[in-house]
């Protein structure tokens, strides 16, 4: 084991691009993380809503065993055959026509804008601006970091890729106002992960849907974060009975492993040979292993214990939030947050972790719990029970 020292001294080799605890985590099983002391986490954050499955999933590490000994890669200028079931599995659910796959969110954001952007030029007289919302989060890459409403990137990475109008969200008069013979779309998360679990209305996503077919543009929906199952059902835009025209999925898609997907509607994929592409993209590797994530996630009595253990979740939050005097809790499935009216996330889960629960403050006063989509009451109960402890120290540290 290294002492504090070593690890400092191994920890300057990489990009200090984030702020991290000094633990180095070593083995992760079922909602659980051992770092290398042999402290263990519950973990309610799962990658980032990535581990649907939890951590180390049996069901993974089969296909990747297996797909690993047969074909990794074969380049995406070959069909391979789980390529081939992915996108089939992917477009039977969504009602959507035809994928590409990436290995990340951002990458298939950008695709879904480059998509959109073509489509634009080929049937929109060269429309090529989307409206994107306040506060929404749709990756790293120039573009998507253009795309997304994060005030914090205003002043960044100047000049920024031009085309993105930012409006409101649940205020469908400011999307129709920005709406003109520029626009080719209109992109947003069903429910803004990043932005601290902030839904849009099943009314808005409605009306939207309305009214980009009106006006002829296309809706994106980014489901990166809410989608496979994460607020319940296996896409998020089911709940509000609408479908889009171009869908992203990513995060919970692998398991764990990193791939992601670009689907859309048979009448929008206008890519043409050399337009899109990446060298992993739709590699046997993962696409085995989201079939077989999928497959899992899609049946019925997966996402029903989804829902329940959603709603136990968010009552025992609620009891919490009652108990310590907090905010509302809010969230769909098992994408939930806990809002911190004083402004002290940050420290609620600091102090989570040294209890031994691991939660995310995507901002000052809203606490995210993702767990693994297949959570037990028992750990809900524990990870309660370790918020409660949290709080109390917080609380102390207050009064003195
Ligand atoms: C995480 C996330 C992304 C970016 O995905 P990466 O895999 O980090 O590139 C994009 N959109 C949403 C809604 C996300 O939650």
């Amino acid at each position: 084991m290294q002492s504090d020292t070593e690890q400092t001294a191994i920890t300057t080799h990489l990009m200090d691009v984030t702020a991290r605890p000094p633990v180095t985590m070593v083995a992760g099983q079922g909602s659980w993380l051992t770092d290398q002391a042999g402290k263990r986490y519950l973990d309610f954050v799962q990658g980032w809503a990535v581990n649907c499955l939890g951590h180390s999933p049996a069901l993974v590490a089969e296909v990747l065993a297996r797909q690993s000994t047969t074909l990794l890669n074969c380049s995406p200028a070959f069909f391979n055959a789980p390529m081939l079931e992915l996108a089939q599995l992917l477009t039977t659910h969504s009602g959507l026509h035809q994928v590409w796959f990436g290995s990340s969110g951002a990458e298939v954001n950008e695709g879904a804008i480059k998509l959109a952007r073509r489509w634009g030029e080929k049937h929109r007289s060269g429309a090529f601006e989307i409206i994107t919302l306040h506060n929404s989060f749709h990756g790293r890459t120039l573009a998507t970091m253009a795309a997304s409403g994060k005030p914090q990137w205003q002043p960044l990475f100047e000049p920024k890729v031009p085309g993105f109008v930012k409006v409101p969200i649940n205020d469908i008069e400011a999307v129709a106002a920005a709406i003109s013979e520029r626009t080719v779309a209109v992109m947003l998360e069903p429910v803004q992960g990043e932005g601290g679990v902030i839904p849009a209305t099943h009314e808005f996503l409605q009306q939207l849907r309305a009214l980009t077919r009106q006006c002829g543009v296309l809706l994106i929906l980014d489901e990166v974060q809410t989608g496979i199952g994460r607020t319940g059902t296996l896409f998020a835009f089911e709940q509000a009975g609408i479908e889009p025209d171009i869908l992203t999925l990513g995060k919970g898609l692998g398991g764990g492993a990193p791939l992601s997907a670009l689907l859309a509607h048979r009448d929008f994929c206008c890519f043409e040979h050399g337009d899109q592409g990446g060298t992993f993209s739709g590699n046997a590797l993962l696409t085995a292993v989201g079939c077989a994530v999928v497959k899992q996630i899609a049946q019925p009595a997966f996402l029903t214990a989804v829902r329940v253990q959603g709603d136990y979740l968010r009552d025992r939050l609620q009891q919490v939030s009652d108990e310590f005097g907090l905010g509302e809790v809010r969230g769909h499935g098992l994408l939930v947050a806990l809002e911190i009216p004083s402004g002290n996330a940050t420290q609620i889960a600091d102090a989570a972790f040294t209890s031994g629960l691991l939660v995310n403050a995507p901002r000052v006063n809203v606490l995210r719990f993702m767990p693994a989509l297949n959570v037990s009451r028992e750990e809900i109960d524990r990870a309660i029970e370790y918020l409660a402890q949290a709080l109390r120290a917080c609380r102390r540290v207050m009064a003195t």
